[in-house]
């Protein structure tokens, strides 16, 4: 179906942000006047005035804030308003923002030159501690995004299998590259746009799609065309609809009728990486992908992304073999030194126990906060991952994460965003709490959530 993200949704998404609620409220216009001009100033040069589409806060009706500087749990905005930050650069930022350990090594590491374009110690450095961390990948390629890290292994798996079809679970969003984008989560789902103008027919018609956590429908498609099949992707636990967790034995049996039909079982754990354990999702299930995607922690907060697996595989990539895959700044010294000493940093002694205690202690507030309000609400979380769900079912895929009332949503966002919490301006996204976070700050965090559950309650009337 072409033109899914039609006319008349644009028009509704772009007059949301052309006459925001903001505009005609003083007292908020002068909160926000900076961040008001300067946005007004970056429709102008970008589209929609930003880099990245759900950053312009379209499907929550509010104008987004200019961040002047970010420290630990806190980001800053240019009218000098400070918010408690869950978006941490949608999950790179698990040491939290502007983390001095990252800071002295991408300062050393500047002092050296920026980019070579020839092979640097950094790059050793980190890929063995990320084969380290994560057993399954044997050998690794540097690339820049999440985005290059799927296309690639993608290229690679098809070219190990001689077979172009690739299965894809609707809702889990792997990047913007044209063979996986349909149907997927994130800023996608915001803009009802499952699907993009531009993307031709010819590049989705091997991608194959199923529902997420639904072991039956993947078994019977493998079945009838597994012969057919180069890969299967997968966002181990999905980020980008929320959060949802795989359902019991999900994992294990995808792996299990990967294997029995010769096809490559690729995790995209771009967002799980190093975020709900150290050896990621993969970890946390016992299940081992042939091929892994990483991005956003391993990265450092610079722009860094990993495909890698089983050897026999990454041998086919160009010039060991034939599989042609490059990049101008891929393993770039400065994202090197981010990403060792991210890593570095998520290796102390007891940091996913942190994690895990802060996020729950979140997750049960915000649980309390909602039912005080008398809303239902289901915070679906895995570690540091977390997204509260206003529902009251349990959310197991795309489905249910959609059947979520994005009203309700938006006087959320709107109401933690006043009270200086900032959290993605979709219903859609995960939230990260970070080793910055503490008890105080999610204390804070939950103390607003009840006002903001309270204005939803209200406005439901
Ligand atoms: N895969 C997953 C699971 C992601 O969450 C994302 C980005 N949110 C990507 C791939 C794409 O990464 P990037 O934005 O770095 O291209």
């Amino acid at each position: 179906m072409p033109w899914l993200f039609s006319w008349g949704l644009a028009d509704a998404f772009l007059s949301c942000y052309n006459e925001p609620m903001i505009e005609n409220n003083p007292e908020m216009k002068s909160r926000y006047a900076k961040s008001l001009a300067a946005f007004a100033q970056a429709k102008k040069l970008m589209p929609g005035g930003v880099s990245s589409p759900v950053r312009a806060f379209g499907a929550v009706g509010r104008t987004p804030v200019t961040v002047a500087k970010a420290k630990g749990p806190c980001v800053t905005d240019i009218d000098g308003n400070l918010y408690i930050d869950y978006i941490q650069s949608y999950g790179p930022l698990i040491l939290g923002h502007a983390d001095e350990g990252v800071l002295v090594a991408i300062n050393k590491a500047t002092q050296k030159g920026t980019s070579f374009g020839m092979p640097c110690l950094g790059e050793t450095k980190l890929a063995s501690k990320i084969t380290e961390m994560v057993p399954s990948i044997e050998m690794l390629r540097f690339v820049n995004s999440g985005t290059e890290a799927t296309m690639s292994a993608l290229r690679l798996a098809r070219a190990a299998t001689g077979r172009d079809k690739i299965v894809k679970f609707i809702g889990c969003y792997h990047g913007h590259h044209d063979s996986l984008l349909v149907e997927g989560g994130s800023g996608m789902t915001t803009l009802g746009c499952p699907s993009s103008p531009g993307v031709p027919k010819s590049v989705t018609q091997d991608t194959l799609l199923l529902p997420f956590n639904d072991l039956g429908r993947l078994s019977e498609l493998l079945s009838e065309q597994g012969h057919e099949i180069a890969a299967v992707i997968v966002e181990p636990i999905a980020g980008n609809m929320g959060c949802i967790p795989p359902a019991t034995g999900y994992l294990e049996g995808m792996r299990e009728f990967c294997s029995a039909k010769g096809i490559v079982l690729i995790f995209d754990e771009v967002m799980t990486g190093f975020r709900v354990a150290p050896g990621g999702a993969q970890e946390v299930y016992g299940v081992q992908p042939d091929l892994t995607c990483l991005g956003k922690v391993v990265g450092g907060g610079l722009p860094c992304a990993v495909y890698g697996g089983k050897a026999s595989l990454m041998q086919l990539v160009s010039p060991q073999g034939a599989v042609y895959q490059a990049g101008t700044l891929s393993g770039n010294p400065l994202a090197m030194a981010a990403g060792l000493a991210m890593l570095e940093g998520v290796c102390q002694e007891n940091a996913y126990q942190q994690l895990e205690a802060l996020s729950l202690r979140l997750a049960q507030g915000l649980s309390d906060a909602a039912s005080q309000a008398g809303i239902s609400l289901q915070v679906q979380r895995v570690g540091s991952m977390l997204c509260p769900f206003m529902t009251d079912q349990p959310v197991t895929n795309y489905q249910d994460a959609t059947a979520c009332s994005p009203a309700d949503f938006a006087v959320f966002f709107g109401a933690m965003l006043d009270q200086g919490i900032m959290i993605a301006p979709s219903l859609y996204e995960t939230w990260f709490v970070s080793l910055a976070h503490d008890s105080q700050v999610i204390d804070q965090t939950i103390a607003a959530a009840k006002v903001a559950y309270a204005a939803v309650a209200a406005a439901r009337g």
